[in-house]
């Protein structure tokens, strides 16, 4: 990894490289996931890149799928291990969505029947012209490229 993508401050790449203890369970040459040491339910795991990247929108576009390809086969041995009825899979960006890591990561949350887990979020609706709208709005944005140009 270069030092590029690498921060000293940062707690994630302090577990990445192992100046750290974490406890993990699974390692490949661009992530590695392991327990948060504060789970929502027992099992809750963090699937991180090695490479330092403040949020997952920062990510180039390899990264983000090669790190993303790991959930599957995560979800599967979460659910296995823990017993779980199902999981969330969740990502904060920002600290307005609840980010305080400022590494990006996944979340995959094992949940159970009757769990405590305030889960889901209130849904609002669109009006009028507003969904087509928003659909030009970000169509057109995505047109602009991705990261890996
Ligand atoms: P987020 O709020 O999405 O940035 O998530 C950060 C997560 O990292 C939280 O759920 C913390 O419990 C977890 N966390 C912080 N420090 C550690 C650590 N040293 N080992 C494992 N998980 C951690
Ligand atoms: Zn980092």
């Amino acid at each position: 990894m270069s030092n590029q993508h690498h921060d000293p401050a940062c707690i994630f790449c302090k577990i990445v490289r192992g100046d750290i203890p974490s406890a993990r369970v699974l390692e490949t040459d661009h992530a590695v996931a392991f327990l948060d040491i504060n789970p929502v339910n027992r099992g809750h795991v963090l699937l991180v890149p090695k490479a330092h990247h403040a949020t997952l929108a920062d990510l180039p576009d390899h990264l983000a799928a090669e790190t993303a390809s790991l959930v599957p086969r995560l979800a599967r041995a979460i659910q296995a291990a823990t017993g779980a009825d199902g999981l969330n899979l969740v990502v904060n960006n920002g600290q307005v969505a609840g980010q305080t890591v400022f590494h990006g990561h996944w979340h995959l949350i094992p949940r159970f029947v009757d769990d405590p887990v305030n889960w889901p979020w209130p849904h609002d609706e669109y009006s009028g012209d507003e969904l087509g709208q928003m659909q030009f709005r970000i169509e057109r944005e995505l047109r602009g490229g991705s990261t890996d140009g």
